[in-house]
């Protein structure tokens, strides 16, 4: 399986629904993302398609490492090494990146094949994975912005409600007293058995977390906590965890493996959720969750519901996935929901097809 072909290409796609304020907005929070798209072409007449994103920036530099520095280490070679070529790739641009952009950009390319792997292989990735269920709890990211009053989230979130999915995930951490009104407000509107996780952005200081914590434990019966403080504090997060009840979730802003190690091994992470273009892609992804299982944590994939879907559905201590269909745009046919379950498409691979006018559309011109 020689990679004979590879095409990097550029993408901005506006968010499915803003997370910015119009004043965020203006003050320079991008309502958009930005994607980077890789395509194999190999030479037994398969592509492989992978992608990685950036939120925040242009992503130019995002697609420059992929086509200046990684295409052409890869070019020529074995689709099916992906350990061999993660570790050329590792290697050759080490002095400029163990993590960051080359990490998130080669995450692409490692995705691309996985998906060439199970395309050969002619079944689903999760299947490859390990096929551990046939679809997989899901619950809803994008309805409940900081910017959005409890009537536009409940609005917004009734659907995934209604199609029951798991639930809700709510953003706080701008304002303690605004973020206990409105959680008691939705906590009223969904009533008592609905599933609703906070998600603080690493926002909060570690008092404000604790308190908020307690709240969000006792008042509002949360199904987790991510992000409350700091992604560099894990002290903080191991003193949390050790005094709130309350699951503690994050590892979307980790890179590697040892960064999940040191949180896992002070007992800080609760439910681990690494995010497959900070890892390296889905070998790096799998590896770590390797570690969450030695640990008997939960996993559950940062964004990206695309590969999540199949993450979940393959290995079985991946506990749900989160829709946030950023990307959906893009693909003709990406995973859909049924019974309030998240299910993968039954082509082989990621079972994604690029829809070829979108990607004309978002495509950002190269200068
Ligand atoms: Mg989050």
């Amino acid at each position: 399986m020689r990679i004979e072909r590879i095409d990097c290409q550029l993408l901005k796609i506006p968010l499915s629904r803003p997370r910015a304020s119009l004043n965020e907005a203006a003050a320079g929070r991008l309502n958009q993302i930005s994607v980077l798209l890789v395509q194999l072409d190999v030479d037994a007449g398969l592509r492989g398609l992978g992608f990685a994103y950036a939120l925040q920036s242009s992503g130019r530099a995002l697609h420059a490492v992929a086509v200046d520095d990684i295409s052409p280490l890869l070019q020529g070679e074995d689709a099916r090494d992906h350990e061999r070529l993660g570790a050329k790739v590792y290697w050759s641009l080490q002095t400029v990146g163990r993590r960051g952009l080359v990490q998130q950009a080669y995450s692409a390319f490692d995705v691309a094949l996985w998906d060439l792997k199970a395309k050969a292989a002619n079944m689903p990735l999760y299947k490859l994975l390990g096929g551990a269920r046939e679809s997989t709890p899901v619950y809803g990211s994008d309805s409940a912005w900081l910017w959005m009053s409890t009537d536009q989230i409940i609005e917004a979130s009734q659907p995934y409600f209604d199609q029951g999915m798991m639930g809700i995930k709510v953003k706080v951490g701008a304002d303690p007293e605004a973020d206990a009104d409105r959680l008691t407000t939705l906590r009223e509107a969904f009533g008592d058995n609905a599933w609703l996780a906070v998600d603080a952005n690493e926002r909060y200081d570690y008092a404000t977390a604790l308190a908020m914590g307690r709240f969000f434990q006792e008042e509002i019966g949360a199904a987790w906590f991510e992000e409350p403080i700091s992604c560099e504090d894990v002290e903080g997060h191991a003193r949390l965890a050790s005094k709130l009840d309350l699951p503690i979730a994050a590892g979307e802003m980790l890179f590697g493996r040892d960064e999940f190690a040191a949180y896992l091994d002070r007992g800080a992470l609760d439910v681990v959720q690494p995010d497959v273009t900070r890892l390296g892609g889905v070998t790096g992804w799998l590896k770590t969750a390797a570690l969450a299982e030695q640990r008997h944590r939960p996993l559950s994939p940062h964004l990206l519901p695309e590969i999540g879907v199949h993450l979940a559905c393959g290995l079985p201590l991946v506990a749900s996935v989160e829709y946030m269909p950023w990307l959906y745009p893009l693909f003709t046919a990406p995973p859909q929901v049924q019974s309030g379950r998240l299910m993968p498409p039954s082509g082989p691979g990621l079972g994604l097809t690029v829809d070829p006018d979108a990607a004309a559309k978002y495509r950002v011109a190269e200068k």
